[in-house]
């Protein structure tokens, strides 16, 4: 009989299981169909929609033109409920409610922004999180031509709408305002590259600036201090899907599902939940990042997890590792920021014109790989032999350690599960970093 496999979501990871399950369903001849649901009839680049929010027209793909010839079904319509026992999803589209029915569901349904409870920041500041809100931050710098904008938040998603927006509008006066400091993330010398672009772009950097309120007039600062601003443009953070809660599906703090290493919800086995909606434990055990890098080989693991039970082909599960990170900053500039496979810096980066470039590669390649899976298997392999590598070597190091310490590792219990502990704490900021804010 035909296995139904139903994706929702149709962003990075929902496009990239798409694609991947129908490839590998045709390569071992098994007989399955794939349907994907999404709310829009557009795939959306996420990745440019600081470029959309500084008035670029960019990034947005038909759905239908990205399927053409495949064979994959595409429902547009919003998903309201799933039925895990019965084995249904409701969505609601243009002609209202219809019930779809599934062998296997891959839930990928992405996140949206943060507000992070700031009184007044629903009401007085936009988001570039989705689509409507990047174009509607364009519209208002377009219409309003405002003289002040302030950006907050100096997370990777901050830095490129500000660096982005001072770029396309030279008269606008952009300050970035963040509680930290800038890209906690990158590593001294990325840090201070950022630093020098958005000196020359004229962007106003005020770190260690908690905001408390956000106003008609602006920013209201904890200090006491008031911020003005024409326009607030909100970099707090992103939120899963909440149909992972929703529909009782285990889920972390932050409301993402908790999911093993073949993406299986580890409450509902049967429902696998990839992108940003997943929480996936990473080389160091730490969740992984929300990002498309991230995003993209969950999907791949998710379809090869479900043609795996059909096929009986044992999947790979090693964890993924990370190879680093590419922030734009305008267009003619960025930070390729080298990393280890858990997530910390490297002391080496690119910048300049050819981090630009490689920037705009690697963003263009997501949307391609995610459509047509191109890269799947090879992406997944360096991917997790960069985490195996990363493994062994802790392996090797926490097996020194207890070597040359035998009575104080047995006297404190250090153990491979404490040198794990060790591995998280390190890389604490990366878990501060898990929302690409
Ligand atoms: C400005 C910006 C810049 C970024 N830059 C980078 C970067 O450089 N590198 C990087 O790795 N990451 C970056 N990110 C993060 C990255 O975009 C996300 O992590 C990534 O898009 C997550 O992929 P996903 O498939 O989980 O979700 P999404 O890409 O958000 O896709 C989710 C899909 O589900 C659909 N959907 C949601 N709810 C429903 C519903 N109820 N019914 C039907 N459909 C629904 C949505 O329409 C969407 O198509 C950036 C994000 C932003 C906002």
């Amino acid at each position: 009989m035909t296995h139904r496999l139903l994706v929702l979501g149709a962003g990075y990871s929902g496009l990239a299981a798409a694609r991947r399950a129908h490839g590998l369903a045709r390569r071992e001849r098994a007989d399955v169909t794939v349907t994907l649901v999404n709310a829009t009839p557009d795939f959306v680049e996420r990745v440019r929609l600081h470029q959309v929010a500084a008035g670029q027209d960019v990034g947005v793909h038909s759905l239908a033109d990205a399927l053409d010839g495949t064979g994959i079904g595409l429902v547009v319509g919003v998903v309201e409920d799933v039925d895990p026992d019965a084995r249904s999803v409701t969505v609601r589209g243009g002609q209202g409610p219809r019930t779809l029915g599934y062998d296997s569901l891959i839930l990928s349904l992405g996140s949206s922004a943060r507000a992070g409870g700031v009184p007044g920041a629903d009401d007085h500041a936009l988001a570039i999180a989705d689509l409507e809100g990047a174009r509607t931050v364009a519209e208002r710098i377009a219409a309003d031509r405002p003289e002040r904008v302030a950006v907050v938040g100096g997370g990777l998603t901050g830095v490129e709408a500000a660096t982005e927006i001072a770029e396309s509008h030279p008269g606008i006066a952009v300050e970035l305002v963040t509680g930290g400091e800038i890209v906690p993330s990158a590593g001294a010398r990325g840090r201070a590259h950022v630093r020098r672009v958005l000196h020359r772009l004229g962007v106003a950097v005020r770190e260690r600036a908690r905001v408390d309120a956000v106003d008609a007039r602006g920013l209201v600062l904890a200090d006491g201090g008031r911020l003005p601003a024409d326009l607030v443009v909100w970099n707090g953070g992103f939120s899963p899907s909440g149909l992972p809660a929703a529909i009782g599906l285990a889920v972390d703090d932050d409301g993402r599902a908790v999911v093993d290493a073949s993406q299986r919800s580890v409450s509902h086995p049967d429902v696998l939940v990839a992108g940003d909606a997943a929480r996936t434990a990473g080389a160091a055990g730490e969740p992984l990042r929300m990002s498309c890098a991230m995003g993209l080989p969950m999907g791949w693991n998710a379809a090869e997890t479900v043609l795996g039970g059909l096929t009986g082909r044992t999947p790979d599960t090693a964890p993924f590792g990370y190879l680093g990170q590419c922030v734009s900053l305008g267009r003619r500039d960025a930070l390729v920021q080298f990393a280890r496979a858990d997530d910390s810096p490297r002391p080496f980066v690119l910048t300049g014109r050819p981090a630009a470039l490689v920037k705009e590669y690697i963003v263009a390649a997501a949307y391609d790989n995610a459509r047509t899976g191109g890269q799947a298997a090879a992406y997944l392999r360096l991917v997790r032999g960069v985490a195996r590598r990363h493994l062994r070597r802790e392996r090797a190091r926490a097996g020194a350690v207890q070597r040359r310490e035998p009575s104080a590792g047995a006297s404190r219990g250090v153990s491979r599960g404490d040198a794990r502990k060790g591995r998280m704490t390190r890389s604490a900021s990366g878990v501060d970093d898990s929302r690409r804010a």
